[in-house]
């Protein structure tokens, strides 16, 4: 299965991601987490990415193009992936159809995870990630055992800069702006699959895999 993970900052497509991936062996390709990644290792790539991510801008298409191009064909072709957080603009959904028919295979299903706003910028400023091992935590609604310490490796607990209230807020504007048209263009090719993300993660989860399933059983 070849599914995208689309929908505003904070709506849990990373959390979902993360599991999901695990339990259905998906190849998880997360273009913040690459450039993140790259902006720590101080690559070419991390070094050009980097005043955009720290404004909540969206990074050049051609960047994050790249990127992914790079990873669903390695190795002639990544069977499962999974897509969070690209495509992000109609340009970079346009060139994921043009990487895919290059290698002659074809997007299965787009989960539109639907919140609030408000409720993605309380799970934004709330959000903790382990400085170790990356783990991701929430303040309120998925807190650490002990507070700023990671449950699974001990290391400390930290803030993404750009969950910061001001930047959230421009990240969601732009996604408002730029990421929300995405919605009618996986819908009118028929593979927009909604799912109320408002809920709890195990309820969102058993959505998401229970769609999987079906359309698993249709192919
Ligand atoms: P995204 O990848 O869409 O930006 P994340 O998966 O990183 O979002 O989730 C943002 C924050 O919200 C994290 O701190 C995460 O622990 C928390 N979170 C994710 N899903 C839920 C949920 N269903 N209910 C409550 N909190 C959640
Ligand atoms: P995320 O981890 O998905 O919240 O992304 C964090 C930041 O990385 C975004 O605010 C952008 O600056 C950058 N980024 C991630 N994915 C993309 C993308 N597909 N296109 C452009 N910029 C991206």
């Amino acid at each position: 299965m070849n599914v995208v993970f689309l929908g505003p900052p904070g709506a849990g497509k990373g959390t979902q991601a993360e599991t999901l991936s695990k339990q259905r062996g998906m190849e998880h390709i997360s273009t913040g987490e690459v450039l993140r990644g790259a902006v720590d290792a101080g690559t070419p790539v991390g070094l050009r990415a980097r005043k955009y991510m720290e404004k909540g801008a969206l990074v050049p298409d051609e960047v994050v193009v790249d990127i992914v191009a790079e990873r669903i064909g390695k190795n002639g072709r990544c069977k499962n992936f999974l897509l969070d957080g690209f495509p992000r603009n109609l340009n970079q959904a346009k060139a994921l159809d043009k990487t895919l028919s290059g290698l002659k295979d074809r997007l299965d299903v787009v989960f539109y995870f639907a919140v609030s706003e408000e409720t993605a910028v309380s799970r934004l400023t709330g959000r903790w990630i382990c400085s170790g091992c990356g783990s991701n935590y929430h303040q309120h609604y998925m807190p650490p055992r002990k507070p700023g310490v990671c449950d699974k490796c001990g290391k400390a607990l930290q803030q993404r800069p750009d969950d910061k209230v001001e930047t959230v807020k421009e990240r969601l504007k732009v996604y408002r702006k730029q990421t929300a048209d995405l919605i009618d263009y996986y819908e009118k090719q028929g593979l927009l699959m909604k799912i109320n993300a408002d809920r709890d993660v195990k309820e969102v989860y058993e959505e998401v895999t229970k769609a999987l399933d079906s359309l698993n059983r249709e192919r």
